[in-house]
């Protein structure tokens, strides 16, 4: 069931190729150099602001109808918005984040021509050396 292997993946995040060595270093979000159990080169991943992107997707649309909601039921006054919707998306961005950035690069991994420039089997290579064995792409055949 590869979804449910995903989920378990993306709420504890380990290394795409092995899943057994850590993909982030400890208490930060930056992923590893390498793989502390394959030798995966992780470090030359880069995922840039996808993450942060789906978050403020997900903030975006679920604030405005939440805070609706609660406007309508509770009338609060607009401090007690400022407050419980700041909480709110400081709580789904810690939860998320590191969920969000590991599917990234576990669809990376697996999706990518030569995703994070490991191939099963050939963990510890680095994306430089997979690059090597690609044929060049912009040469078109002379006759
Ligand atoms: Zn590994």
């Amino acid at each position: 069931m590869p979804l449910m292997q995903d989920i378990a993946f993306c709420l504890k995040p380990r290394c795409p190729v092995c899943r057994e060595g850590r993909l982030f270093k400890p208490r930060s979000l930056t992923v590893v150099d390498e793989c502390a159990v394959c030798g995966a080169k992780l470090g030359q991943n880069d995922v840039g602001d996808g993450a942060s992107v789906f978050l403020t997707f997900i903030i975006g649309f679920s604030v405005m109808p939440l805070a609706w909601i609660f406007e309508k039921a509770f009338s609060p006054p607009a401090w007690v918005h400022g407050v419980v919707w700041s909480v709110y998306a400081l709580g789904v961005i810690l939860l998320l984040l590191p969920v969000i950035k590991a599917y990234i690069i576990l669809l990376e991994y697996r999706h990518r021509p030569g995703g994070l420039g490991i191939k099963p089997g050939e963990a510890g290579q680095t994306q430089k050396g997979a690059e090597e064995k690609k044929p060049p792409r912009n040469k078109v055949p002379i006759e």
